[in-house]
């Protein structure tokens, strides 16, 4: 038994983080980036070593990607924002002003470079939030309304298709996708995720295109087939676990956030974990941005 008390996970980096989201790896500096969103912290870690580095940004940050201009792309309380690589923070663009009860939610690069982070209302009110496509020229679009929690982003290995998790939608949704102008098409339900499960949250693509999914209150993350088949369930010691992501520099390790829960007495809750499957995943694109 490793120190993360189940068979498939091991404690990657033991760490409290309220709300542990949006991991990545940062292939220019070999290190996992990922966010607090509760205290506005941005985290960096070099597998295993013994701690991470942390900023606290002074704004809600739900989402982080590397950019090619230098630093990072941010998901916010208040739209698209710039950290750079000198650790200072700048409003991009701003979103859904009219609207203070929303914030961002999570984020995702598409595979030519456009940032995708959708929003919702801190009430969980039904269908105020949307999904938003910050493009090359800095300009953003709304492309899916009516969104409740806006979450997982992915596209398959050929970029004709999109993944997305609305969180109380209860499913994994698929889109086609149009990889020159961004666009999407025919939403879909892929897989249905039933509540006693928990709620489909984070998720990421592995290189033969299947979708790996973060049960934010089911303690698990489920790997689904391109049609949606549920193929391989990985039990956590946690159960708010939020999103996933393959990282290491052969994107062989998939890294798994999680966050606390005041309700239950789980130590390890916040910390992030490492599942070692015998399939790669596949660097994510840079924001260009
Ligand atoms: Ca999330």
């Amino acid at each position: 038994m490793n120190k993360s008390g189940v068979e498939d996970v091991e404690l990657a980096l033991e760490i409290r983080c309220a709300l542990g989201e949006s991991p990545v790896w940062d292939p220019r500096s070999d290190e996992l980036v990922w966010v607090d969103i509760r205290s506005g912290h941005v985290h960096w870690w070099t597998p295993r070593a013994p701690t991470a580095r942390s900023l606290q940004v002074g704004n809600t940050v739900s989402a982080i990607a590397p950019r090619r201009a230098g630093g990072y792309v941010l998901g916010t309380r208040s739209g698209f924002a710039v950290l750079d690589s000198a650790g200072s923070f700048a409003l991009m663009a701003e979103v859904e002003a009219d609207r203070p009860v929303n914030r961002m939610n999570d984020g995702k690069v598409d595979p030519r470079g456009r940032f995708w982070a959708g929003t919702m209302a801190e009430t969980d009110e039904p269908g105020a939030g949307s999904l938003y496509r910050l493009d090359l020229d800095g300009s953003v679009a709304r492309v899916v309304d009516g969104v409740t929690i806006s979450n997982g982003l992915g596209w398959s290995p050929d970029s004709t298709t999109m993944y997305y998790v609305d969180s109380l939608a209860h499913s994994l949704d698929a889109f086609d996708f149009v990889v020159e102008t961004g666009e999407v098409r025919q939403r879909r339900v892929l897989a249905e995720v039933p509540s006693a499960m928990g709620l489909p949250d984070g998720l990421t693509v592995d290189e033969q295109g299947y979708i790996w999914v973060a049960l934010h209150s089911g303690g698990a993350v489920h790997r689904y087939s391109p049609d949606g088949r549920l193929d391989t369930r990985i039990e956590l010691p946690v159960a708010l676990v939020t999103s996933c992501t393959f990282a290491g520099p052969e994107y062989k390790d998939l890294y798994i956030t999680t966050a606390v829960d005041p309700e239950r007495d789980e130590h390890l809750a916040g910390s992030v974990f490492v599942h070692r499957p015998r399939v790669s995943g596949m660097p994510g694109p840079l924001c260009e941005s």
